[in-house]
């Protein structure tokens, strides 16, 4: 068996979750099948999951430093480690998060099943304060849309000596550039979907767990409720964290160059990400990050504005979604939820085109 710990990162996502008996062959099959024949542990693949799932759990679970669970989306993988807080437990998260994430904490609210607290994702310290009340802390830094960045390693070293659970959100950062459970939190939750999959064609959620105990309780939450993930989608989300290294790295090198340029442009008003110097968060992003990633936020002056960039993007696609080979814009105060948001902010998921490709469609979308 591969080592995670005597491999790079890159190299693990390479040769990881790999069948390794000679006449094997180099790629987990995609297995299509709900049940074994009896005689071994595998029985029905709800239940024991399947040789497909394994190959992504081994790569993913590996480079978090934990037990990994695939799931058949993000929002399945977070309910199903929202399911470790007990009745009537608090849970405090982030003013900038996930919109799926926020919808589902305050329903749960409404019917009884938790109450929630919000804090912004800088506020170290109360998130420390909130130690002592809460049953859970939900992070997610970088936050969406807003790329706020919160102290993971500070909460998780005062959280560490209570009761209190600690999730992370690690969909933006992914596996590669930051690892939660290695600074202390419980529980870690991905959107395959985004850069994982890399590829905007399929939905796959993963969560990952420091302690074998709180595995097998979402594992039993998969099997109750049942949100497996597609075989087909699993294969497809391994073949494409092969290259997540070289996605990533392409992407965030572009994006930190076209956050410089969009910074300097006239017709923005701000520009958030976490990789340029004035950034709120910078000094810890790059302490916390191995990479700042390929999301940007821009303001422009105006919902009009906004929307006329996205009409006039020719390259650049106008939809929802991130992390994928191609890049994607959006004004996110139309998502419902987020109509709070800055009526002119774009947000960019930047793929690995040429970068000035990018910035020349860019610059005539925001000309004014
Ligand atoms: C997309 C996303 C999710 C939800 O994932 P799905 O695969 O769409 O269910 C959760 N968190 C973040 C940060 C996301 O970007």
């Amino acid at each position: 068996m591969r080592d995670p710990e005597k491999l790079e990162a890159e190299t693990w996502l390479v040769s990881a979750g790999r069948p390794e008996a000679a006449g094997e062959p180099l790629n987990t099959p995609l297995v299509v099948a709900s049940t074994f024949r009896y005689g071994a542990d595998r029985g029905y693949s709800r239940n024991e999951g399947s040789p497909t799932w394994e190959s992504l759990e081994t790569i993913v679970g590996g480079l978090e430093g934990g037990e990994a669970l695939s799931f058949s989306s993000g929002m399945a993988a977070i309910a199903a480690a929202l399911d470790l807080v007990p009745v009537g437990g608090e849970i405090v998260y982030p003013d900038d998060c996930y919109q799926g994430v926020a919808t589902h904490l305050a329903k749960g609210a409404s019917q009884g099943r938790w109450t929630v607290r919000q804090l912004p994702a800088e506020d170290t310290e109360g998130w420390l304060a909130a130690v002592d009340s809460a049953a859970m802390l939900w992070l997610e830094s970088p936050s969406n849309p807003l790329l706020a960045i919160g102290d993971i390693a500070g909460i998780c070293a005062v959280a560490r000596d209570s009761t209190t659970l600690v999730a992370v959100d690690n969909t933006f950062a992914t596996p590669l550039n930051q690892r939660p459970l290695e600074r202390g939190a419980d529980v870690v939750v991905h959107s395959a979907t985004k850069y994982i999959g890399g590829h905007s064609d399929l939905l796959c959620g993963i969560a990952v767990a420091r302690s074998p105990e709180h595995a097998e309780q979402i594992r039993l939450s998969r099997v109750i409720q049942g949100a497996t993930p597609g075989a087909m989608e699993v294969f497809l989300a391994t073949r494409g964290i092969r290259t997540l290294a070289v996605r990533l790295r392409t992407a965030e090198a572009h994006a930190l160059e076209l956050a410089k340029r969009l910074q300097a442009h006239p017709s923005v008003i701000v520009t958030r990400y976490p990789g340029l110097a004035d950034h709120p968060g910078h000094a810890l992003a790059a302490q916390q990050l191995d990479g700042f990633g390929s999301m940007i936020s821009f303001d422009l002056v105006d919902a009009g504005a906004a929307d006329l960039a996205c009409e006039r993007m020719q390259l650049v696609e106008h939809a929802t979604s991130l992390g994928s080979v191609e890049s994607t814009i959006e004004r996110r105060a139309t998502t419902p939820g987020q109509e709070h948001l800055p009526p002119g902010l774009l947000r960019m998921s930047v793929g690995i085109e040429a970068v000035e490709d990018l910035w020349a469609d860019i610059e005539q979308a925001i000309a004014p």
